[in-house]
């Protein structure tokens, strides 16, 4: 239940409000919004308690939660929330590129890749030290010895890590070295994690499973939002379908949808979405039109010699040349739009170009 309090609300009536939630058997959650004050009642209790506060002081009306995520819904926080992860705000107006290797190799292999993805125009450094691998013959990263290097990396150029966390074992270490935690898809439900990691004062990247549906995803970052930690970034990093050509098929209409349904950030992960180096500029683009707030995207100083996920890796060169072609595209598209429009708005069409 969501009790949305009057515009000219006072204090006295908003902690009356919140008093009246606890003693009616749910957890209170205020959310101070640009126009007006919203308290959640959330968990289980006696909803007609809730009800009742109808006609309390201050209070414009009570209406039932729609959706099965509460803290995570807009409906609980209609302002858009903003992730401050080390100084970089994920959520603002900028779009946040986040790049690096798929795993952390080598001390040469990260320097040399933070300072190109920093000097092309990212902002945030990745790099896997504990990595989920379908096979357990594969390179299963460098655990402390990749953390140590992300850390330096960061001290050297200044950018903010995130790194995976596979277990509640490694949190604790992953939380000395990193600025913010991914749960890998394959642990979007890992209750137990996402437990641990909504009391840890961290960002978390959230990303979203690869059969996981979009309420699924969102009920994920709920556990995270309901356990204390209101630092949630999503990503869409593509889904299991029947499609073979492409590694995932990468969903956009669900960037779209979880910034719908959610005040969260909503990131895109083009790499793992499409498996394919060539794909990566087209879809980085698509991605920014539906409005995601930031990308994911793997980078390797020899994308041919990667330990992991080397065909979907970009070289510096093809770094730059996608971040160069993120600019381009509002360009081509009006351009495109404003030959088809100009036939019926000349005057539209006109602006646009
Ligand atoms: C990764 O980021 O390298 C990774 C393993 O991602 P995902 O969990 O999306 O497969
Ligand atoms: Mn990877």
């Amino acid at each position: 239940m969501i009790v949305n309090m009057s515009e000219k609300a006072t204090e006295a009536e908003v902690n009356h409000v919140i008093d009246r939630i606890r003693e009616a058997g749910y957890q209170p959650h205020v959310t101070r919004g640009t126009e007006r004050t919203i308290v959640a009642a959330v968990g289980s209790g006696r909803r007609h308690e809730i009800e009742a506060l109808q006609v309390a002081p201050g209070v414009d009306n009570v209406v039932a939660i729609a959706q099965p995520f509460k803290l995570v819904s807009r409906q609980v926080k209609p302002d858009r929330s903003i992730v401050h992860v080390n100084g970089v705000a994920i959520g603002g107006p900028d779009v946040v590129v986040i790049a690096g290797p798929c795993s952390v190799e080598s001390r040469e292999q990260l320097f040399q890749t933070a300072h190109a993805i920093k000097r092309a125009g990212a902002t945030m450094l990745r790099g896997g030290a504990y990595k989920p691998r379908t096979s357990p013959y594969d390179f299963q990263g460098l655990g402390l010895e990749a953390l140590k290097i992300l850390r330096e990396a960061r001290e050297e150029t200044g950018l903010p890590v995130v790194t995976e966390v596979m277990s509640t074992e490694d949190i604790d270490i992953i939380c000395e070295y990193a600025d913010m935690l991914q749960v890998g898809a394959r642990n979007m439900q890992n209750f137990a994690l996402l437990r641990r990691l909504a009391t840890v004062n961290k960002p978390v990247l959230l990303k979203r499973g690869p059969s996981a549906t979009v309420k699924e995803w969102l009920l994920a970052a709920e556990y995270l939002l309901s356990g204390g930690n209101r630092q949630v970034v999503l990503c869409e990093r593509g889904i299991k379908t029947f499609e073979t050509e492409t590694r995932n098929t990468i969903d956009l209409a669900a960037v779209a949808l979880a910034r719908d349904l959610s005040h969260l950030p909503v990131i895109a992960d083009p790499s793992h979405g499409t498996g394919k180096q060539s794909l990566i500029a087209a879809v980085s683009r698509a991605a920014v039109a539906v409005g995601a707030d930031g990308l994911i995207i793997e980078v390797h100083p020899c994308p041919e010699r990667a330990l992991s996920d080397g065909p979907q890796s970009l070289d510096f060169a093809g770094f730059e040349k996608v971040m160069r072609a993120l600019v381009e595209p509002l360009r081509t598209i009006s351009t495109r739009v404003a030959t088809a429009a100009s036939a019926v708005q000349p005057e539209a069409a006109r602006k646009l170009t």
